[in-house]
Protein backbone atom coordinates (compact mmCIF):
# COMPACT_ATOMS: atom_id res chain seq x y z
CA UNK A 1 0.00 0.00 0.00
CA UNK A 2 1.44 3.74 -0.78
CA UNK A 3 0.15 6.47 1.25
CA UNK A 4 -0.15 10.09 0.56
CA UNK A 5 -0.46 12.39 3.53
CA UNK A 6 -1.52 15.58 3.65
CA UNK A 7 -1.28 17.89 6.46
CA UNK A 8 -2.07 21.73 7.13
CA UNK A 9 0.03 24.78 8.88
CA UNK A 10 -0.63 28.10 9.45
CA UNK A 11 -4.23 28.26 9.96
CA UNK A 12 -7.09 25.72 9.71
CA UNK A 13 -9.96 25.83 7.25
CA UNK A 14 -7.00 25.97 4.45
CA UNK A 15 -8.18 24.08 1.94
CA UNK A 16 -6.46 20.30 3.13
CA UNK A 17 -10.04 18.32 2.73
CA UNK A 18 -9.86 19.90 -0.96
CA UNK A 19 -6.50 19.26 -1.63
CA UNK A 20 -6.42 15.74 -0.50
CA UNK A 21 -9.23 14.61 -2.58
CA UNK A 22 -8.08 16.82 -5.89
CA UNK A 23 -4.62 14.56 -4.98
CA UNK A 24 -7.35 11.54 -4.96
CA UNK A 25 -8.59 12.84 -8.45
CA UNK A 26 -5.50 13.07 -10.15
CA UNK A 27 -4.25 9.78 -8.91
CA UNK A 28 -7.03 8.24 -10.30
CA UNK A 29 -7.56 9.66 -13.66
CA UNK A 30 -3.65 8.36 -13.80
CA UNK A 31 -5.13 4.78 -13.54
CA UNK A 32 -4.54 4.16 -9.48
CA UNK A 33 -7.25 2.61 -7.28
CA UNK A 34 -7.48 5.41 -4.76
CA UNK A 35 -9.27 5.46 -0.80
CA UNK A 36 -8.94 7.81 1.75
CA UNK A 37 -8.79 8.29 5.41
CA UNK A 38 -9.62 11.20 7.18
CA UNK A 39 -8.53 11.99 10.91
CA UNK A 40 -10.21 14.26 13.18
CA UNK A 41 -8.07 15.14 16.47
CA UNK A 42 -10.10 18.10 18.13
CA UNK A 43 -11.44 17.26 22.09
CA UNK A 44 -14.51 17.54 22.83
CA UNK A 45 -15.46 16.61 26.76
CA UNK A 46 -19.61 16.50 25.87
CA UNK A 47 -19.75 14.81 22.90
CA UNK A 48 -16.97 12.06 24.56
CA UNK A 49 -19.91 11.01 26.25
CA UNK A 50 -21.28 10.24 22.90
CA UNK A 51 -18.25 7.75 21.72
CA UNK A 52 -20.71 4.89 20.97
CA UNK A 53 -22.14 6.94 18.12
CA UNK A 54 -21.28 6.37 14.37
CA UNK A 55 -18.69 7.73 12.35
CA UNK A 56 -17.26 8.26 9.12
CA UNK A 57 -13.83 8.16 6.77
CA UNK A 58 -11.25 11.35 8.09
CA UNK A 59 -8.88 11.41 10.90
CA UNK A 60 -9.77 14.36 12.89
CA UNK A 61 -7.91 14.95 16.35
CA UNK A 62 -11.26 15.25 17.72
CA UNK A 63 -12.76 13.27 20.62
CA UNK A 64 -15.89 13.09 19.02
CA UNK A 65 -16.44 9.78 17.93
CA UNK A 66 -18.07 11.47 14.35
CA UNK A 67 -19.51 14.29 13.19
CA UNK A 68 -22.85 13.60 14.16
CA UNK A 69 -22.46 15.23 17.35
CA UNK A 70 -20.55 18.00 16.39
CA UNK A 71 -22.05 21.45 16.01
CA UNK A 72 -21.97 22.72 12.37
CA UNK A 73 -22.37 26.51 13.59
CA UNK A 74 -18.79 25.66 15.13
CA UNK A 75 -17.39 23.46 12.24
CA UNK A 76 -19.54 24.52 9.06
CA UNK A 77 -20.68 21.50 7.44
CA UNK A 78 -19.40 18.76 9.70
CA UNK A 79 -19.71 16.06 6.83
CA UNK A 80 -18.74 18.26 3.57
CA UNK A 81 -15.39 16.69 3.63
CA UNK A 82 -16.45 13.19 3.67
CA UNK A 83 -18.76 14.34 1.01
CA UNK A 84 -16.06 15.63 -0.97
CA UNK A 85 -13.98 12.59 -1.25
CA UNK A 86 -17.03 10.38 -2.16
CA UNK A 87 -18.21 12.60 -4.69
CA UNK A 88 -14.56 13.83 -5.98
CA UNK A 89 -13.50 9.95 -6.21
CA UNK A 90 -16.70 8.15 -6.57
CA UNK A 91 -16.57 5.76 -4.37
CA UNK A 92 -18.32 4.75 -0.98
CA UNK A 93 -16.25 4.84 1.86
CA UNK A 94 -17.28 2.99 5.71
CA UNK A 95 -17.25 4.58 8.92
CA UNK A 96 -13.86 3.76 9.79
CA UNK A 97 -12.27 5.62 7.19
CA UNK A 98 -12.83 8.46 9.65
CA UNK A 99 -10.90 8.38 12.55
CA UNK A 100 -10.81 10.27 15.62
CA UNK A 101 -9.15 10.66 18.76
CA UNK A 102 -12.44 9.04 20.21
CA UNK A 103 -12.53 6.22 18.23
CA UNK A 104 -8.64 5.41 18.93
CA UNK A 105 -9.05 5.90 22.57
CA UNK A 106 -12.54 4.28 22.95
CA UNK A 107 -10.48 1.01 21.06
CA UNK A 108 -7.52 1.01 23.48
CA UNK A 109 -10.18 1.50 26.59
CA UNK A 110 -11.72 -1.54 25.89
CA UNK A 111 -8.91 -3.54 25.14
CA UNK A 112 -7.74 -2.26 28.54
CA UNK A 113 -10.60 -3.22 30.38
CA UNK A 114 -10.87 -6.43 28.35
CA UNK A 115 -6.77 -6.98 30.24
CA UNK A 116 -5.40 -7.68 26.71
CA UNK A 117 -2.91 -5.43 27.41
CA UNK A 118 -2.19 -8.29 30.46
CA UNK A 119 -1.21 -5.81 33.43
CA UNK A 120 1.68 -3.51 31.40
CA UNK A 121 1.20 0.09 31.81
CA UNK A 122 -1.41 1.62 28.95
CA UNK A 123 -0.05 4.94 27.54
CA UNK A 124 -0.47 6.99 24.27
CA UNK A 125 2.79 6.16 23.27
CA UNK A 126 3.16 3.03 22.34
CA UNK A 127 -0.65 1.84 23.06
CA UNK A 128 -2.31 5.21 21.47
CA UNK A 129 0.34 5.13 18.44
CA UNK A 130 -0.29 1.58 18.01
CA UNK A 131 -3.79 1.43 17.59
CA UNK A 132 -3.80 4.38 14.92
CA UNK A 133 -1.13 2.78 13.03
CA UNK A 134 -3.01 -0.73 12.97
CA UNK A 135 -6.27 1.21 12.79
CA UNK A 136 -4.54 2.88 9.51
CA UNK A 137 -3.74 0.02 7.68
CA UNK A 138 -6.37 -1.97 8.57
CA UNK A 139 -9.07 0.85 7.03
CA UNK A 140 -6.00 1.58 3.91
CA UNK A 141 -7.19 -2.09 2.61
CA UNK A 142 -11.04 -1.97 2.41
CA UNK A 143 -11.97 -1.95 -0.93
CA UNK A 144 -14.10 1.67 -1.92
CA UNK A 145 -14.79 1.57 -5.01
CA UNK A 146 -16.86 -1.52 -5.88
CA UNK A 147 -13.90 -3.69 -6.79
CA UNK A 148 -12.38 -6.59 -5.16
CA UNK A 149 -8.94 -6.31 -2.99
CA UNK A 150 -6.85 -2.89 -1.48
CA UNK A 151 -6.59 0.18 -3.31
CA UNK A 152 -3.14 0.75 -4.61
CA UNK A 153 -3.05 4.26 -2.66
CA UNK A 154 -4.54 5.42 0.33
CA UNK A 155 -4.79 9.23 0.69
CA UNK A 156 -4.85 10.16 4.58
CA UNK A 157 -6.11 13.92 5.88
CA UNK A 158 -4.52 14.73 9.14
CA UNK A 159 -6.87 17.23 10.17
CA UNK A 160 -5.94 20.36 12.64
CA UNK A 161 -2.89 21.82 12.47
CA UNK A 162 0.62 20.96 13.03
CA UNK A 163 1.76 21.62 16.12
CA UNK A 164 -1.70 21.43 17.78
CA UNK A 165 -1.47 19.25 20.95
CA UNK A 166 -4.48 17.24 19.72
CA UNK A 167 -2.51 16.20 16.75
CA UNK A 168 0.81 14.95 18.42
CA UNK A 169 0.09 11.65 19.30
CA UNK A 170 -1.62 10.98 15.01
CA UNK A 171 2.03 12.78 14.14
CA UNK A 172 4.04 10.61 15.86
CA UNK A 173 1.62 7.63 14.79
CA UNK A 174 2.43 8.56 11.13
CA UNK A 175 6.12 9.77 11.41
CA UNK A 176 6.51 5.62 12.49
CA UNK A 177 4.10 4.44 9.86
CA UNK A 178 6.35 6.36 7.13
CA UNK A 179 8.97 4.79 8.76
CA UNK A 180 7.82 1.55 8.28
CA UNK A 181 6.26 1.22 4.97
CA UNK A 182 9.74 2.40 4.16
CA UNK A 183 10.24 5.96 1.74
CA UNK A 184 8.99 5.05 -1.43
CA UNK A 185 5.48 3.86 0.17
CA UNK A 186 5.01 7.41 1.71
CA UNK A 187 4.61 10.80 0.13
CA UNK A 188 3.25 14.12 2.26
CA UNK A 189 2.02 16.96 0.84
CA UNK A 190 2.14 20.07 3.32
CA UNK A 191 -0.58 22.34 2.46
CA UNK A 192 0.36 26.01 3.98
CA UNK A 193 -0.93 29.32 3.55
CA UNK A 194 1.06 32.04 1.61
CA UNK A 195 -0.47 35.51 2.57
CA UNK A 196 -0.20 39.17 1.27
CA UNK A 197 0.71 42.25 3.42
CA UNK A 198 -1.64 44.82 2.27
CA UNK A 199 0.98 47.68 2.88
CA UNK A 200 4.00 45.62 1.85
CA UNK A 201 1.90 44.17 -0.96
CA UNK A 202 4.63 41.00 -1.07
CA UNK A 203 3.73 37.01 -1.07
CA UNK A 204 4.92 36.31 2.42
CA UNK A 205 6.63 32.67 2.72
CA UNK A 206 7.47 33.09 6.97
CA UNK A 207 4.53 31.27 7.95
CA UNK A 208 5.13 28.57 5.74
CA UNK A 209 8.58 28.15 6.88
CA UNK A 210 8.00 28.27 10.20
CA UNK A 211 5.44 25.27 9.87
CA UNK A 212 7.77 23.28 7.63
CA UNK A 213 10.22 23.98 10.42
CA UNK A 214 7.46 22.45 12.96
CA UNK A 215 6.88 18.98 11.02
CA UNK A 216 10.73 18.53 10.79
CA UNK A 217 11.16 18.94 14.75
CA UNK A 218 8.02 16.39 14.51
CA UNK A 219 10.29 14.05 12.37
CA UNK A 220 8.28 14.05 9.36
CA UNK A 221 9.59 15.95 5.95
CA UNK A 222 7.27 17.07 3.33
CA UNK A 223 8.40 16.30 -0.25
CA UNK A 224 5.78 18.53 -1.77
CA UNK A 225 4.41 22.20 -0.77
CA UNK A 226 0.72 23.04 -1.68
CA UNK A 227 0.81 26.89 -0.89
CA UNK A 228 -2.79 28.44 -0.59
CA UNK A 229 -2.93 31.83 -1.74
CA UNK A 230 -5.53 34.51 -3.22
CA UNK A 231 -3.50 35.39 -6.14
CA UNK A 232 -1.12 32.39 -7.90
CA UNK A 233 2.42 32.47 -7.12
CA UNK A 234 5.33 34.39 -8.13
CA UNK A 235 8.50 32.26 -9.10
CA UNK A 236 10.36 34.43 -6.71
CA UNK A 237 8.15 33.04 -3.69
CA UNK A 238 8.58 29.78 -5.17
CA UNK A 239 12.07 30.13 -5.05
CA UNK A 240 12.51 31.32 -1.93
CA UNK A 241 10.23 28.62 -0.29
CA UNK A 242 12.07 25.89 -2.30
CA UNK A 243 15.07 27.18 -0.38
CA UNK A 244 14.12 27.37 2.77
CA UNK A 245 11.99 24.59 3.07
CA UNK A 246 13.90 21.98 1.42
CA UNK A 247 11.54 20.84 -1.34
CA UNK A 248 12.54 21.31 -5.12
CA UNK A 249 10.94 23.83 -7.12
CA UNK A 250 9.01 21.56 -9.31
CA UNK A 251 7.06 19.82 -6.07
CA UNK A 252 5.67 23.28 -4.87
CA UNK A 253 1.91 23.24 -6.06
CA UNK A 254 0.24 26.70 -5.72
CA UNK A 255 -3.65 26.20 -5.01
CA UNK A 256 -4.79 29.84 -5.48
CA UNK A 257 -8.14 31.10 -4.89
CA UNK A 258 -10.43 29.42 -7.32
CA UNK A 259 -14.09 30.15 -8.19
CA UNK A 260 -14.95 26.51 -7.69
CA UNK A 261 -13.32 23.60 -6.04
CA UNK A 262 -14.12 20.90 -9.10
CA UNK A 263 -10.82 23.87 -10.74
CA UNK A 264 -8.62 22.22 -7.72
CA UNK A 265 -8.00 18.94 -9.68
CA UNK A 266 -7.15 20.74 -13.27
CA UNK A 267 -4.81 23.23 -11.30
CA UNK A 268 -2.68 20.28 -10.01
CA UNK A 269 -2.81 18.59 -13.17
CA UNK A 270 -1.45 21.52 -15.09
CA UNK A 271 1.32 21.76 -12.17
CA UNK A 272 1.77 18.14 -12.68
CA UNK A 273 1.42 17.57 -9.54
CA UNK A 274 0.70 13.81 -10.33
CA UNK A 275 4.37 13.40 -11.46
CA UNK A 276 5.71 14.49 -8.37
CA UNK A 277 3.77 12.44 -5.95
CA UNK A 278 4.36 9.18 -8.30
CA UNK A 279 7.82 10.02 -8.71
CA UNK A 280 8.05 9.91 -4.47
CA UNK A 281 5.75 6.88 -4.36
CA UNK A 282 8.09 5.00 -6.92
CA UNK A 283 5.39 4.31 -9.64
CA UNK A 284 5.78 5.34 -13.58
CA UNK A 285 3.81 8.49 -14.33
CA UNK A 286 1.95 8.41 -17.19
CA UNK A 287 2.41 11.98 -19.35
CA UNK A 288 -1.00 13.29 -18.88
CA UNK A 289 -3.88 11.47 -16.80
CA UNK A 290 -6.22 10.10 -19.44
CA UNK A 291 -8.95 11.26 -17.53
CA UNK A 292 -8.38 14.81 -17.15
CA UNK A 293 -6.88 15.46 -20.84
P1 LIG B 1 -9.76 22.22 5.70
O1 LIG B 1 -9.90 20.73 5.37
O2 LIG B 1 -8.35 22.69 5.68
O3 LIG B 1 -10.51 22.62 6.93
P2 LIG B 1 -11.58 22.54 3.48
O4 LIG B 1 -11.02 21.63 2.43
O5 LIG B 1 -12.78 22.08 4.23
O6 LIG B 1 -10.45 23.00 4.50
O7 LIG B 1 -11.87 23.95 2.78
C1 LIG B 1 -12.32 25.06 3.53
C2 LIG B 1 -13.13 25.96 2.62
O8 LIG B 1 -12.30 26.56 1.63
C3 LIG B 1 -14.24 25.21 1.87
O9 LIG B 1 -15.38 26.02 1.85
C4 LIG B 1 -13.67 25.06 0.47
O10 LIG B 1 -14.69 24.99 -0.51
C5 LIG B 1 -12.81 26.32 0.33
N1 LIG B 1 -11.67 26.14 -0.57
C6 LIG B 1 -10.70 25.20 -0.48
N2 LIG B 1 -9.79 25.33 -1.46
C7 LIG B 1 -10.19 26.40 -2.21
C8 LIG B 1 -9.67 27.09 -3.37
N3 LIG B 1 -8.55 26.69 -3.98
N4 LIG B 1 -10.34 28.17 -3.82
C9 LIG B 1 -11.48 28.58 -3.22
N5 LIG B 1 -12.02 28.00 -2.13
C10 LIG B 1 -11.39 26.93 -1.61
Amino acid sequence: MKYVLVTGGVVSGLGKGVTASSIGVVLKACGLRVTSIKIVCRYGLITFLFINMLTETKIYPYLNTDAGTMSPFEHGEVDLDLGNYERFLDVTLTRDNNITTGKIYQSVLEKERRGDYLGKTVQVVPHITDAIKNWIEAVAVIPVDGKEGPADVCVIELGGTVGDIESMPFIEALRQLSFSVGQDNFCLVHVSLIPVLGVVGEQKTKPTQHSVRELRALGLTPHLLACRSAQPLLETTKEKLSQFCHVPVGNILNIHDVPNIWHVPLLLRSQNAHHSILKQLNLLAPATPPALQ
